[in-house]
């Protein structure tokens, strides 16, 4: 299970990580499939419980490269999960206000309350990627960053958030082919941005600035896992095990009814 889990104070070399790897399902891309149906299963399961004794809060944070599938996670892991209970913060370009803010002031009001399960859909950790690659503030401003994270996933974990984050790590060679698909099926035209291929050419800077993120963010409180997201059936496999995993270490259960319940009939 702790597999593509990094421990911390791991210096990270994504080219050490294979894309590509399915060695932790035995039994290929149908077992990989139908153990990722099951795991859909008793997220439903799990994130009911969650929410009925509304005691834990759960933060899952996804980061890729363009391309790298964190739709798809967000689409078939949380299938069939309530959505009463699970809300998706997507994080794009800053707006104006956010910009006139420390760069924590507009993710806060998303993380999850007593019995939600919080999905980013990007995060903070865009402002020590995107912002470092293309410069957006000085060197001395984003170093100082990775503390900042630290600290405020810390403060999150002692007030009873259980975090998760996962870095989809796809090949360039598999960007391409996606990017590819997108330029040619006319469903996924929209898709397309031209920025995109901007961001491709930086390919380079985006692993370097990763790679820091990962060795120096990857707490206790707070792991990275680096999952291989060439194969999207073994992504979707690898992040729903885990999280089952970590919600049922938190060995929950229905809390008691409100009232006595015996001899209460309907009519
Ligand atoms: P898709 O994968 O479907 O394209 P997306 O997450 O890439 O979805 P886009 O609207 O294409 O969504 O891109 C959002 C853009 O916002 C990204 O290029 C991202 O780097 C940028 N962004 C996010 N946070 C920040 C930030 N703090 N500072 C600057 N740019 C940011
Ligand atoms: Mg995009």
């Amino acid at each position: 299970m702790d597999q593509y889990r990094i421990a911390p104070g791991t210096t990270v070399h994504l080219a050490d990580h294979d894309p590509a790897d399915e060695s932790w399902c035995p039994d290929g891309k149908d077992g990989a499939r139908s153990a990722a149906k099951k795991a859909t299963r008793r997220l439903e399961e799990l994130q009911e419980l969650l929410y009925a004794q509304g005691r834990h809060r759960l933060l899952v944070v996804l980061q890729a490269m363009d391309t790298g599938g964190k739709d798809g996670v967000i689409r078939r892991v949380f299938e069939g999960v309530n959505p009463l209970g699970v809300k998706v913060a997507s994080f794009k370009k800053p707006s104006p206000a956010d910009l006139a803010h420390d760069y924590l002031w507009r993710i806060h009001p998303h993380v999850p309350g007593n019995g939600e399960i919080a999905i980013f859909n990007r995060s903070h950790y865009e402002d020590v990627l995107v912002v470092r690659v293309h410069s957006l503030v000085p060197p001395e401003r984003w170093e100082r960053r990775y503390d900042h994270i630290n600290a405020f996933e810390r403060l999150l974990a002692d007030e009873g958030t259980t975090i998760l984050k996962f870095f989809l790590h796809i090949s360039r060679d598999e960007q391409a082919a996606r990017l590819r698909s997108r330029l040619e099926d006319p469903a996924k035209q929209w898709k397309f941005a031209k920025g995109d291929l901007e961001e491709r050419a930086l390919w380079d800077d985006y692993v370097t600035a990763y790679e820091a993120a990962l060795s120096r963010t990857s707490t206790a409180a707070a792991p990275w896992h680096v999952v291989p997201a060439d194969k999207k059936w073994y992504r979707d496999f690898v992040i729903g095990r885990i999280l089952v995993d970590a919600l049922e270490s938190l060995q929950m259960s229905f809390p008691p009814p409100a009232d006595d319940l015996a001899g209460i009939v309907v009519e």
